[in-house]
């Protein structure tokens, strides 16, 4: 097989400002693979603290080192591969480009989507949430009517966090009751919070009906979401803690389930593709946690690479192509508030020549 790179820079309708700071627009990097006349494709996005995969420059230059080596490998040959990017320390985002590509590959080669490849019932596709992120509570209701223009959503995800404190979080959380009284509403504090904040807030997240509270804790803490759990059980505070930053691959999900959480948000980029997120699946029904799939900045290639196991999630949080104003690909649009998995073969998404 052969494999290509190409640069795609991005730029966000509205720049999207969380606890840790904010995203206005993102170089993504493409991964082609061609073998046997068909093409495969995979996206790459920059994220995080690791070296080793954040920057655009740094993923090109991991993935051109993974090219050299797996050139000459069929792409059916997926296990093999796999063994190779172990071997190279591959950085997951560059993994996740390679693993999407190859799925891509092998559902183009034999004709088929690749979730009915995995046998999935697109049926079962849950609504796509939107997101507002961290702002002052009086530009809510306009980010909800931009949202509004784009789709039709039923699930609204908001990022709390502010650096002025919970109240400037509760404002914009009622902020966006108020111009969305029928949207069901999530929370994601991107670490921000500490144990004490965390059930300090669940008391009126709870009384303004919001599902589940995403990452309340650092990452660093994670020792810390036991006592979190067990404060909140103790109180009789139902708020399911979904783990993001906390939960990167497998052998995360059962040792976070363990310290209480209740669900997991896996994103190709952290773990390192579909391959891996369908283990996480599996290690997620073994200890009953709920499955949410999430993104970064990504075009509609990786969110469509997701929303390929959709059918196997609680919920989806794949929005990020849809507040891009130069999003280079075309791709499964949006109906009754849902990213449907194409009925194409692949992904069902077409790149720019
Ligand atoms: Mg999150």
């Amino acid at each position: 097989m052969k494999v290509e790179i190409h640069r795609r820079r991005v730029k966000k309708r509205v720049p999207l400002r969380i606890s840790r700071g904010v995203v206005a627009e993102s170089v993504n990097i493409e991964v082609r693979i061609a073998a046997d006349g068909a093409v495969g494709l995979g996206e790459a996005v920059a994220y995080g603290s690791d070296p080793r995969q954040n920057t655009p420059e740094h993923l090109v230059s991991a993935i051109e080192t993974i090219a050299g080596d797996i050139s000459g490998v069929d792409p059916f040959e997926r296990q093999r591969i796999h063994d190779r990017l172990d071997e190279l320390n591959a950085p997951p985002a560059a993994r996740a480009a390679i693993d999407c590509a190859l799925w891509d590959w092998a559902g183009k080669t034999t004709g088929r989507p690749v979730w009915q490849l995995l046998g999935l019932d697109r049926e079962r596709v849950p609504p796509t949430s939107v997101t507002i992120g961290i702002m002052p509570a009086d530009e809510a209701a306009e980010r909800i009517d931009t949202w509004r223009d784009a789709l039709e959503f039923d699930v609204v995800k908001i990022k709390v966090g502010n650096d002025r404190g919970l109240s400037a979080d509760r404002d914009l959380v009622d902020a966006v009751r108020r111009a969305a009284p029928e949207a069901r509403l999530t929370v994601d504090a991107n670490g921000a919070w500490t144990v004490e904040q965390s059930v300090q807030a669940a008391d009126w997240l709870v009384e303004r009906g919001v599902e589940h509270l995403e990452q309340p804790l650092a990452p660093q803490r994670d020792e810390n979401l036991r006592e979190l759990c067990t404060q909140l059980d103790d109180r009789g505070i139902d708020l399911p803690i979904v783990v993001d930053e906390s939960c990167r691959t497998s052998p995360d999900v059962v040792r976070l389930a363990q310290l209480g959480a209740d669900a997991i948000n896996i994103k190709l980029m952290k773990c390192g593709g579909l391959t891996e997120a369908l283990r996480m699946i599996g290690a997620a029904r073994s200890v009953g946690a709920k499955v949410m799939f999430g993104c970064f900045s990504h075009t509609v290639l990786a969110n469509t690479a997701a929303a390929q196991l959709s059918p196997l999630a609680h919920w989806i949080d794949l929005d990020s192509h849809l507040n891009l104003v130069d999003d280079p690909y075309t791709g499964p649009g949006i109906d009754s508030g849902r990213l449907w998995p194409s009925t194409r073969p692949g992904f069902g998404v077409d790149a720019p020549d």
